[in-house]
């Protein structure tokens, strides 16, 4: 090489060196974090629900037979989870136990959180639930053993009869249970995290209207005029927000609204789950 060409390839060199060590760091993390890594595993300990949401599929659970997951199921999941094969492709970080329904309508919900919590501390367990049947033997039982490290909700409106169209649950008891998980974390000084969700009336049936040009499948046979439904978001922030542990807890309001709900007005294509499989549910 001639003194011009060895400059030029050593300026080369200069200019991608850095590009050069982050594809060789990307290729040695892979084979610890490969791409198709898990992180998160959830666990549909129900397919049935207190509640009725206007923005849950109506065909929610229908095709699955076995309405509760069994602790026996949960069990070989642990195992699977616990698994060194398993932990060597996968890096699960988050379990989340209210998938597809209400975890705390399974009896066997106390085991089963002993049983994550024992075997697999590492994991940080969350519960999305409507705080309905979160009542408050299992909440102080919850508190005093941590078995959650977060807890997510949806309060959609202030006023009973709202909550009530919007959620088929009595608002009153979900009010009572949220207040008494509030006080009983401040009591017993458990760092549990709380996410409210928002998802008003007002939000939700604007915004299929919107873009589907058509009333949300749950409200179809009702006499509803777009015109008198309130906005209610403010009413809701008021009633929150003060009850909250600012910055731990959160209130968001969901955006986008998702219309999974409303497949029969041909928004979403089939999902085809053929191809997925795990070794666990194999069988059962
Ligand atoms: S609380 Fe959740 S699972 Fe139950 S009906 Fe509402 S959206 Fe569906």
């Amino acid at each position: 090489m001639n003194w011009h060409v060895t400059r030029v390839w050593s300026k080369f060199q200069q200019w991608t060196r850095p590009l050069y060590l982050e594809i060789q760091i990307k290729k040695g993390l892979s084979r610890y974090f490969p791409r198709e890594s898990l992180t998160h595993i959830n666990l549909s300990l129900a397919t049935l629900c207190s509640s009725n949401c206007i923005f849950c599929p109506v065909e929610r659970g229908v095709s699955v037979r076995q309405k509760f997951m069994s602790l026996a199921l949960v069990e070989k999941i642990v195992r699977e989870l616990k698994s060194s094969a398993f932990r060597r492709k996968h890096n699960v970080q988050i379990i989340s136990i209210g998938e597809n329904g209400d975890a705390f309508l399974n009896k066997e919900i106390l085991p089963i959180l002993r049983l994550i919590h024992r075997e697999l501390p590492h994991l940080k367990v969350i519960c999305y639930t409507n705080f309905r049947t979160f009542t408050p033997d299992l909440i102080d039982i919850v508190l005093k053993e941590n078995l959650l490290n977060f807890v997510g909700c949806n309060i959609d409106s202030a006023d009973g009869e709202t909550y009530f169209s919007i959620k088929r649950t009595d608002f009153k008891k979900v009010m009572e249970h949220l207040n008494y998980f509030i006080a009983r974390r401040r009591k017993l000084r458990r760092d549990i995290p709380l996410g409210i969700g928002m998802l008003t009336l007002y939000a939700y049936v604007h915004s299929i209207y919107n873009n589907f040009g058509d009333l949300p499948l749950k409200l179809k046979d009702k006499k509803i005029n777009l015109a008198e439904i309130r906005d209610d978001s403010e009413d809701v922030r008021k009633l929150i927000l003060p009850l909250l542990d600012h910055p731990k807890d959160k209130l968001w309001v969901t955006q986008p609204v998702v219309g999974w709900a409303e497949r029969s007005l041909g928004l979403c294509q089939k999902i085809d789950y053929a191809h997925l499989s795990c070794s666990s549910l194999a069988g059962c």
